[in-house]
């Protein structure tokens, strides 16, 4: 049997065709000089390589290019970016399968979407529930509806500074975190290498077996309750009922068929209700799918969209992860979540940093490249749907029917962050102005023109005439620049 060449992002059991098949891990420092990572992805991604290095008839190869390592015939399955795939396509004695670690296969992705006006997550999720049979009575959607995301859709309890379920418990770090921990110090103090963030005990599953034990663990205590706040964010708990998988799952330690198949027994026996179990399948199969599909789908030079002309850099404290410099309550928490774990969930990723960023006009190019170095669970793949298309909206609505633009009024109906900060949601101008609110209505009027043919659009755009304070808005927005809010 050939040897077979594993990606970093591809370290489970689905990977292999049989559990003895020989293997070959790459290591490779270089990848690190190119871009300033979070230093707890750094972490994560060395430690889990590493510890893969110790299962099975293993070979790792420290090199500083991949092509160094290739030196006899292997088979890999299909990379998960196209710079990866361009350079096994070089390499004659590398044959290249088709991919693993998503449930739907890309023929099928292709013949649903061809002849398509307009790429639907909705469209795709149900026919991709029909086609593997997940979530199905017969020919019906379990309970008689596919799409649960009203029951889904509440805000944080009252009252309450953290929901009540337990935590994931934490991962217990072993001699092979302490030399990965040595070596990044060394590679910073040394080799000139930087990272963005602040280090920290390891908190995602870097094994197999830890990976196995977060699911269980989820779906278990924090699955029943991951429904009716999913969009909620809390202060006082960043983790909410999410289940933390995400990076687990990308670096290919679990197999999302069979997360999705414990989240549906579980509701089948009945201890997770249908609208927890369908929101989070739907996120696994609908979401996590489609956007990997939709880099592939897409032209290569979908990643430079910039419908909305988009042009200014990222500030310094936004790019450093500078939390202390904001005074906004939510962009500081938020950011301090990204310094501190390489983690936030969904709802602050697209309503506070995606927001903010479109709010601003910052480079849509630039801020993938920001999610992509400064998340734990970032790859080129999941960026090029979440960030160019949905949280910038610089393709220009064909993956969103409007863009994701909110003021402080979705913050503060979704959170309890603005009872606590300095500005307060409802002031437009002024001092204690959020800048949210208003920089929602200038990206209103910045875009007006580009926004107009939006049917979605219209109402905002016709409040936006009403304001009889546009003009001090707008000079109050051009002062701030780019100063931390
Ligand atoms: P849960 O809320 O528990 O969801 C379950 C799983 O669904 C996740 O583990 C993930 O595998 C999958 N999922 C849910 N939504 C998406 C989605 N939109 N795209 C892909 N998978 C999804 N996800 C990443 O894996 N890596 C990223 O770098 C990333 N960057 C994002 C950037 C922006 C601007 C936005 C709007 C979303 C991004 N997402 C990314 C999607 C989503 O926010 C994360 O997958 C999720 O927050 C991870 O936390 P979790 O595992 O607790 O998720
Ligand atoms: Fe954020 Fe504005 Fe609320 Fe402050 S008032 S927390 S800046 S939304």
């Amino acid at each position: 049997m050939r040897r077979r060449w594993l990606f970093a992002d591809q370290l489970g059991p689905h990977f292999l065709d049989s559990p003895d098949q020989p293997v070959l891990l790459v290591e490779s420092k270089a990848v690190f000089r190119r871009r300033a990572f979070h230093r707890q992805k750094a972490h994560l991604v060395l430690s889990a390589l590493r510890h893969r290095a110790l299962e099975g008839d293993v070979r790792l190869a420290r090199v500083d290019t991949y092509a160094q390592a290739v030196d006899e015939p292997l088979t890999v399955c299909h990379p998960t970016s196209r710079a990866a795939r361009g350079l096994v396509r070089r390499l004659p004695e590398v044959e290249m399968l088709a991919p693993r670690g998503f449930v739907t296969a890309p023929e099928d992705f292709v013949a649903w979407a061809r002849g398509r006006d307009h790429l639907r997550l909705e469209e795709f999720y149900r026919f991709a529930r029909e086609r593997h049979d997940i979530l199905m009575d017969g020919a019906e959607p379990a309970g008689g509806r596919w799409n649960l995301d009203a029951d889904n859709r509440e805000p944080p309890p009252r009252g309450v500074q953290r929901l009540d379920v337990p935590e994931p418990p934490a991962i217990v770090e072993d001699e092979i975190d302490e030399q990965v921990r040595a070596d990044l110090d060394r590679w910073e103090r040394e080799d000139g290498i930087t990272f963005v963030g602040n280090d920290g005990p390891r908190m995602f599953p870097a094994t197999r077996k830890e990976a196995l034990a977060r699911l269980r663990h989820f779906v278990t205590h924090r699955l029943p309750a991951f429904g009716p706040h999913e969009d909620a964010m809390l202060a006082g708990d960043p983790l909410m009922a999410h289940s933390l998988l995400s990076p687990a799952i990308n670096l290919g330690l679990l197999d999302p068929l069979e997360v999705i198949e414990r989240a549906e027994k579980a509701y089948r026996e009945g201890s997770v209700p249908l609208a927890g179990a369908e929101g989070f399948i739907r996120q696994i199969l609908g979401w996590r799918d489609f956007v990997w599909h939709l880099y592939w789908y897409f032209e290569p030079d979908y990643r430079a969209a910039n419908e909305l002309g988009a042009r200014r850099e990222l500030p310094k404290w936004f790019a450093t992860l500078d939390a202390d410099a904001v005074g906004a309550r939510c962009l500081s928490d938020v950011l301090a979540g990204v310094r501190d774990r390489g983690w936030v969930h969904h709802i602050p990723r697209l309503m506070v940093l995606g927001n903010y960023a479109m709010q601003r006009g910052w480079r849509p190019g630039a801020v993938a490249d920001w999610f992509h170095r400064s998340f734990v669970d970032g790859y080129e793949w999941v960026m090029t749907a979440n960030v160019i298309g949905m949280s910038q909206f610089a393709d220009a609505g064909r993956m969103s029917t409007k863009p994701y633009a909110a003021g402080g009024a979705y913050i503060d109906r979704m959170s309890d962050y603005c009872r606590g900060c300095r500005y307060n949601p409802k002031s437009r101008t002024g001092d204690d102005a959020c800048p949210f609110t208003a920089g929602y209505w200038s990206f209103l009027a910045r875009n007006e023109k580009s926004l107009a043919g939006n049917h979605r659009m219209r109402q905002p755009l016709h409040g936006l005439h009403r304001l009889a304070d546009l003009g001090a808005l707008l000079d109050q927005e051009k002062a701030r620049g780019s100063r931390a809010p």
